[in-house]
């Protein structure tokens, strides 16, 4: 199976994608986002750095988060498992240093995802987004697909709803702004190196995964 990088906006959906193909294919889903907030849990001196910068929406040093980025492929890789990365790279020096993490790897049966969704949508997704406290589970309550039968509570574990603290207003737009300018030169770089796949994310969760679905046993 092939292994996938996604690039999307804030809420595009990177998570609710992986979730499927880790429960249909077995792929281990490696996010830099959860990496960095399980070394901000340790509470040691670097993790309330790393909390300080996310808390403003900024970007954490990238030798920080390759670091950790490649710590966790090592162990992915060794599993034998086919692998999602999901938040790197955000930047083009990023994308470089992750082309050499994956020559250092041996890693070149890869594409790369790009979940395609304008402002609006995505400041409505991230400002609506419920994440359940058992299981990782991503709700909306602005999008009616993706609203819980329960109003607060799981479907699949019934643990309460809770909002991610870097979801407000004034940090989505720094998040976005970011984003924007750092993608575009991503694209060309994945682009001239024949990796990109572009995915249309305003549509449903369903019929996104159906068009992610048709390159998981593509051969490279
Ligand atoms: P995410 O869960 O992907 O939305 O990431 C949450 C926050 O973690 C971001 O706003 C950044 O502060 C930080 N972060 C995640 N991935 C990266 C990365 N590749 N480079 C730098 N910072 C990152």
């Amino acid at each position: 199976m092939i292994n996938f990088v996604f690039i999307a906006p804030p809420a595009a959906g990177k998570g609710t994608q992986s979730k499927l193909l880790v429960d249909k294919y077995g792929y281990n889903h490696i996010s830099t986002g959860d990496l960095l907030r399980e070394e901000v849990a340790t509470k040691t001196t670097l993790g309330i750095q790393i909390n300080e910068i996310m808390s403003s929406g900024k970007l954490v040093d990238d030798n920080i988060v390759l670091t950790l980025l490649k710590n966790k492929l090592s162990s992915v890789l060794s599993e034998n498992k086919p692998f999602i990365i999901d938040g790197f790279p955000r930047t083009p020096n990023q994308a470089e240093m992750l082309t050499n993490c994956f020559n250092e790897l041996n890693v070149d049966n890869y594409k790369v995802i790009y979940m395609d969704l304008d402002y609006e949508e995505a400041k409505k997704r991230v400002l609506g987004r419920l994440v359940c406290s058992g299981c990782g589970k991503s709700y909306n309550d602005m999008v009616e697909s993706l609203m819980p039968k329960k109003s607060g509570i799981c479907d699949s574990c019934s643990s309460v709803l809770s909002k991610r603290s870097d979801d407000t207003e004034e940090t989505f737009k720094d998040r976005f702004d970011t984003y924007i300018n750092n993608v575009k030169p991503i694209l060309n770089y994945y682009n001239d190196l024949n990796k990109l796949i572009n995915i249309d994310a305003s549509k449903d969760a369903e019929d996104i995964f159906k068009d992610i679905e048709t390159y998981v046993t593509e051969v490279r």
